[in-house]
């Protein structure tokens, strides 16, 4: 029975993960922190009765009242630095699905955990179908290495691109290596027209609208050929197996991981 603390309790994300902590037979939930925190039960956000689980606006006074196992991160990118640094300084194992930390910030995160033996997850995405279209790109990669990756999110995402993209990008680039593809210079006649370009001419195309969720394709081109690998997340229910996996799976882990790949595939 691992014991939970979820943080971001107010958000779209923290209020799925609340549901599905709460109905877990095997999970605990311990405590609920949100900037906005006022003391409201839980049970108001997720549609039960009251639970006697109050959201609160101090995560270390959370973390220390509650003594949880894992604390579940899905903040914002201005927030989730500091919250898993404080997560490990109080021996929490983190779980962090909130996107937009930097690279360098992953590596310090990571090093703290190594240097505590204090387990835990990173993941830009929860969503096993998720997983799995990252896996089958870096295959496809390996034959078809021009390539070009869309996401597509709702419009009140507030990082781009998306942690997806960014780690399928980066799983793309460790098996094309030196691969440059496309014009060396190209006119673009509104700046942006081309996407991002994360290495050797692959680039990254971020849309935003309403009533979209979670999606990406990633489109693979060859001679007289394309493939696409596509994946929607049409609910937010799609990434809670992956985070109730998770918050199991990081107790016996001695350093923080990146990727939900990891915890799935020991050969990813
Ligand atoms: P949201 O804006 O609906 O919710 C974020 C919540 O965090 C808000 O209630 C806000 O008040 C709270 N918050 C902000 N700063 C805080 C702080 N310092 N301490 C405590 N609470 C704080 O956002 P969302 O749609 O729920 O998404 C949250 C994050 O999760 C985003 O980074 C998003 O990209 C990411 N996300 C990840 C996955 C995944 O599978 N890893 C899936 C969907 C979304």
């Amino acid at each position: 029975m691992q014991r939970v603390v979820v943080t971001g309790a107010y958000g779209r994300m923290g209020r799925e993960v609340l549901r599905a902590v709460w109905g877990a037979d095997d999970k605990r939930l311990v405590g609920a922190v949100d900037a906005w925190g006022d003391g409201t039960d839980i049970g108001h956000l997720i549609g039960s009765g009251e639970t006697g689980i109050t959201i609160k606006n101090d995560l270390v006074s959370v973390l220390k009242e509650t003594r949880p196992d894992v604390m579940v991160d899905f903040t914002g990118p201005g927030a989730v630095f500091e919250n898993a640094k404080t997560c490990l300084r109080q021996g929490v194992r983190p779980v962090v699905g909130t996107t937009g930390l930097s690279a360098g910030e992953i590596n310090e995160i990571i090093g703290i955990s190594k240097a505590a033996g204090i387990g835990g997850l990173i993941a830009p995405n929860f969503a096993i179908g998720a997983i799995l279209m990252m896996k089958f790109a870096r295959e496809a990669a390996r034959f078809l290495p021009h390539v070009e990756i869309i996401e597509l999110h709702h419009d009140q995402k507030q990082d781009a691109p998306s942690g997806t993209a960014i780690k399928t990008a980066e799983l793309i680039a460790g098996v094309r290596g030196d691969f440059r593809q496309g014009l060396a210079s190209e006119i673009e006649k509104i700046p942006g027209a081309r996407g991002g370009e994360f290495d050797g001419g692959m680039r990254i195309h971020s849309v935003r609208l309403p009533g979209l969720v979670a999606h990406q394709e990633v489109i693979f081109g060859g001679l007289g050929q394309i493939l696409t690998i596509r994946h929607d997340s049409i609910s937010r229910e799609s990434f809670m197996p992956g985070v109730l996996l998770a918050i199991g799976k990081v107790i016996n882990l001695e350093r923080v991981v990146y990727g939900l790949e990891n915890l799935l595939f020991e050969d990813f």
